[in-house]
């Protein structure tokens, strides 16, 4: 975190100071909204939070976790018949209905991109740079790679931290102007603000995440969190 960021003049720029905010439980039973509680995720979790967990580490469970996500986030998938030779007999197995798209906000998504891409290799990745304005918090689109040929059944749009909402809203937002059937948001932790505006602005979309926080703080960080998800994965304090 950048301690002398500063807004007009040296002020410290608070923007979710006095912003009122959800409770937890007011936002537990939202619907399309999936948290996990699978304790090997819940172990993880303990061990990405550590303050001590250094960047290579970090990165490796961050992308353990998001496989787990990406597990849980392909559940519903749609199949299609198709015809498979074992060594003994032919037999109709199932595939994958259509491709499946995983969107990585920059920077800090692409390390759950690589888990997705563990999971399902065939996976197209379009890469989507927002940045927030520390200040207002508002999402800036800096980098679209994303194709003009669409051809998926699903798109997953990944980014650690729900904090604001704002970029996931955007995300999802640029990403419906694709005509993609069916758009998910995964993310690590969600502060209950961000959960509740991207499950209110998005009620046609699921949400996964693996765990849920209690607040944000004023400079709208996630609390308890685990500090800058970007930062930490790639090393840049
Ligand atoms: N982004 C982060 O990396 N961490 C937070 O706590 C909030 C947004």
């Amino acid at each position: 975190m950048n301690e002398t960021n500063t807004q007009y003049g040296g002020r410290p720029s608070l923007p979710m100071q006095g912003v009122p905010q959800p409770k937890r439980d007011e936002v537990l039973g939202l619907p399309r909204v999936h948290i996990s509680t699978h304790p090997v995720m819940v172990h993880k979790m303990t061990a990405l939070r550590d303050k001590n967990t250094q960047p290579p580490e970090f990165y490796r469970l961050v992308k353990e976790i998001g496989m787990l996500l990406a597990y849980e986030a392909t559940a519903n998938l749609t199949l299609e018949p198709t015809d498979v030779e074992t060594p003994l007999e032919r037999m109709t197995g199932q595939r994958l209905a259509g491709g499946i798209g995983v969107t990585p906000i920059l920077r800090a998504g692409l390390g759950m991109a690589e888990s997705f891409r563990e999971v399902i290799p065939d996976a197209q990745i379009w890469h989507l740079g927002l940045r927030r304005d520390e200040n207002t918090l508002q999402a800036m689109e800096y980098y679209n790679q994303l194709p003009h040929k669409v051809d998926l059944q699903v798109c997953y749009a990944v980014d650690p931290m729900l904090a604001t909402g704002g970029s996931a809203i955007d995300a999802i937002n640029i990403l419906k102007l694709r005509g993609i059937p069916l758009l998910s948001y995964v993310g690590i932790i969600a502060a209950p603000y961000g959960l509740l505006k991207l499950s209110q602005t998005h009620p046609d979309i699921d949400i996964y995440v693996a765990a849920l926080d209690e607040s944000l703080n004023d400079r709208g960080y996630i609390m308890p969190g685990l500090g800058d998800a970007g930062d930490r994965q790639f090393g840049t304090f």
